[in-house]
């Protein structure tokens, strides 16, 4: 039984699913439409596609290719991560709407008689009986649902009630900070690149969405009560300061209905798991946005957990043992991801000291630019993450 239909929860799912496993998801929304969401898919997540088959398919769905990212530095763009090089098929980030990555796992995962997604289906608490988690109790608009599971997965992100109700310790590291994510168009004249627009003046990311760009202005936590005091007019001003496009475009932002406020902060659960259950992905790990890495270790995290976990599924042997292998196979990497993404906060907040009067880009960004070679290192680290995971053969065909 898998808490939530996200990246980490359908993917999980898919892979059980194929293997021959019986799985339920559960999610509260009636629907995959978010806005603002991780819709990067890295070089990691497009080989799994590779291995699981369905790399065509997928790369016909609507998208936008990043061969590298860029920022732009003393009015020069350089390159702070090449993907040029990577030992994968797909040398390159897919932007693609989140929506539409999960309606296609959903669907390539609704082709198994033995998976079954249950659509506004909240859940509410966990089954304990003697110290082990047996399943879940969910809200729907038709009542309450108890379903009974051998293993019990939260999905549910970085909210998670399943790793609320279940009693799992949560750790957080850094000072939490805020993004302001809004839409403007994308017209002829405006810049190539793709996220990271970092100097020299800094906090703004600009991402294409092929027909508009997606921004997002980095703001210290707090902040947003008193630029919603200031007024509309004041925050345009704000972001044209920062932004690579022209300050008459702000004008689409007609008010702060326009935007959308996301809370920065990087924590992970002191242990996964306990009996019958495991967290993966956000519930076990909330990551910064800074490399647009969160939907693809979710996705490693599912498939190391298929990886680990069908065997002993299938045969009806799961131990405690077993969700400690998980978490012990991806603690490293997210533990290495959160500490790079922590350095390169502090590198930022030193710069940005000073409400932004210090116009230097951070120091990561400088080191890039002097010794170019490291943008491949940052490519690697950005698309394939500290520790690549494989869809293991001979567990299922599609
Ligand atoms: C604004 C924003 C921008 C981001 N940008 C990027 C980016 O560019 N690149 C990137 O890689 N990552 C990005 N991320 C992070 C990325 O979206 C997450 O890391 C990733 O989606 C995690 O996947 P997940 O499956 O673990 O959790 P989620 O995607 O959070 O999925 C959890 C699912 O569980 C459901 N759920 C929650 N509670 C319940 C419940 N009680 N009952 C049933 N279902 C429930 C939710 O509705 C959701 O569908 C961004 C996140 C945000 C918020």
């Amino acid at each position: 039984m898998i808490a939530g239909a996200g990246p980490a929860g359908l993917m999980l799912g898919l892979l059980l699913a194929r293997a021959g496993v019986d799985v339920v998801v559960a999610e509260k929304h009636a629907d995959f439409l978010r806005d603002f969401r991780g819709d990067t898919i890295h070089p990691s997540t497009l080989e799994v596609m590779h291995e699981l088959g369905l790399i065509d398919e997928f790369l016909r769905l609507p998208h936008t290719r990043a061969p590298k990212l860029s920022a732009e530095m003393g009015g020069k763009t350089i390159t702070i991560a090449d993907f040029s090089r990577l030992p994968v098929r797909n040398r390159f980030i897919a932007f693609m709407p989140q929506w539409d990555f999960l309606s296609f796992l959903a669907a390539k995962a609704q082709t198994y008689p033995n998976f079954r997604l249950i659509m506004q289906a909240k859940v509410a608490d966990v089954l304990e009986e003697q110290g082990v988690i047996r399943g879940l109790s969910l809200e729907t608009p038709k009542g309450k649902l108890t379903i009974h599971s051998t293993l019990v997965v939260g999905a549910d992100g970085r909210n998670s009630v399943v790793r609320e109700k279940a009693g799992l310790e949560v750790e957080s590291f850094g000072i939490p900070s805020e993004v302001v994510w809004m839409k403007l168009s994308k017209q002829p004249g405006d810049p190539n690149e793709v996220m990271g627009h970092a100097g020299p003046r800094q906090g703004f990311v600009l991402i294409d969405r092929g027909d508009y760009w997606q921004c997002g202005y980095v703001i210290r936590r707090t902040a947003f009560a008193e630029i919603r005091e200031k007024g509309i007019e004041a925050f345009r001003r704000m972001v044209a300061d920062v932004s690579p496009l022209p300050a008459a475009r702000m004008q689409e932002i007609r008010s702060f209905e326009d935007t959308s406020l996301l809370t920065v902060r990087i924590d992970r659960l002191k242990q996964w798991w306990r009996s019958g259950l495991i967290c993966i992905g956000d519930a076990a790990h909330a990551m910064s946005p800074i490399g647009g890495v969160g939907v693809n270790l979710a996705i490693q995290d599912a498939v190391a957990a298929a990886n680990i976990l069908i065997a002993p599924l299938r045969e009806k042997r799961l131990t405690d043992g077993d969700l400690a292998a998980v978490e012990k196979r991806r603690g490293f990497p997210t533990r290495a991801t959160q500490k790079l993404q922590l350095m390169m906060r502090s590198s930022r907040r030193t710069d940005q000291a000073d409400d932004r009067k210090s116009k230097g880009p951070p120091g990561f960004i400088r080191g890039i630019a002097r010794f170019p070679l490291l943008a491949h290192l940052a490519g690697r680290l950005i698309g394939l993450g500290f520790r690549m995971e494989h869809v293991r053969a001979g567990q299922g065909n599609l």
